[in-house]
């Protein structure tokens, strides 16, 4: 069904890349954000490649990537006004606008919903990819569906190895948290889901925006995907104290200061300035090295609820729900 040999390529041959995807294959892609799992938006068996190689249900749409805003009309109906200012403001960057779908797009990327996800992505190889190729490039994160986004090429090659032919490497993300996802109802602007672009930035721009409580960013099941990029470790969010009598067997995610109940060796500082943008950087890269040492339990920080410690918040607390 899909590429299933022993070696998968980690290199930096745009060309080596474009040639699998119009051969109908799934390359993994670096972004800004976290990195994508490529495949032919127009081509069904591609998309289909996608999910499978994820493990993601289809009720999961996915999102489409292109090289400039020119190109959006290539499979978008129209961009509203609104839409238009924040794409020359922010796109190439971490934002995501849901647009009217335009038929040249297959219902299975957009999961049968009539708006389409559309991203610029702000990466040298990614973007020199994209505009070699005829097609945009429908694309999750590079992640079995439900664990932690990949913020590097070694760690989509650790997953997905076996599963795709190539992967580009673009070294690791600078902002690490997935793109924030807005769509447009009248003349409101709605956030589906906080991410690399403050809401702060948005608001700048637009005026006041509504924040979709679900934030789920799955509009036929809000909250279906709560219990999300998670480690495997149990993760829970501290609240003032450490419950577990055994302190050496809990890792800590901290975000300025090591917590002087546990070893110092289980914890890790997203910044300890305090910078918002280095926090974001590093979160699923620690919460990968966590899940990886010799603990039981990791305990992590909640941020301040503003800035981009809205988006890492949002993705600590799901990551903390066990279905
Ligand atoms: P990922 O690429 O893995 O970060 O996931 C993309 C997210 O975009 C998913 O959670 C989808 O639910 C969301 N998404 C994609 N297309 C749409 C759409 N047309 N309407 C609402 N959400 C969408
Ligand atoms: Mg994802």
């Amino acid at each position: 069904m899909y590429f299933c040999g022993l070696m998968t390529i980690i290199g930096t041959d745009i060309q080596q890349a474009k040639i699998f995807l119009e051969q109908g294959n799934v390359v993994g892609i670096p972004t800004e954000t976290v990195y994508g799992l490529a495949g032919n938006a127009f081509d069904i068996e591609a998309v289909t490649k996608i999910f499978e190689v994820k493990n993601r249900p289809t009720f999961d749409p996915l999102i489409v990537h292109t090289d400039s805003i020119e190109r959006l009309s290539e499979f978008v109906q129209f961009i509203p006004e609104k839409a238009l200012l924040l794409a020359q403001k922010f796109m190439p960057g971490p934002l995501t606008m849901l647009l009217p779908k335009h038929p040249s797009i297959p219902d299975l990327v957009t999961s049968g919903l009539d708006t389409v996800a559309v991203r610029i992505p702000n990466h040298p190889l990614t973007l020199e990819l994209l505009r070699s190729l005829a097609f945009p490039l429908a694309a999750p994160s590079a992640n079995p569906f439900g664990y932690i986004s990949p913020t590097s090429a070694q760690h989509v090659a650790k997953q997905l190895g076996e599963k795709i032919p190539y992967i580009l490497d673009g070294g690791e993300c600078q902002i690490g948290l997935e793109s924030t996802i807005i769509g447009f109802e009248n003349e409101e602007v709605i956030v589906y889901r906080k991410g690399g672009l403050a809401i702060e930035e948005i608001e700048k721009v637009v005026g006041k925006v509504r924040v979709n409580s679900h934030s789920s960013s799955n509009p036929k099941a809000p909250g279906m995907l709560k219990s999300h990029y998670s480690p495997r470790k149990d993760l829970l969010i501290f609240r003032g104290e450490i419950l577990e009598e055994n302190k050496n067997k809990i890792g800590y995610l901290a975000f300025q200061k090591y917590n002087p109940e546990l070893p110092r060796e289980n914890q890790l500082i997203l910044s300890e300035s305090g910078d918002y943008k280095e926090a974001a950087k590093y979160l699923f890269a620690y919460m990968r090295q966590l899940d990886g040492m010799d603990i039981d339990k990791i305990y992590v920080e909640l941020l301040p609820e503003k800035d981009l410690g809205r988006a890492i918040n949002d993705r600590l607390k799901r990551a903390a729900v066990k279905a």
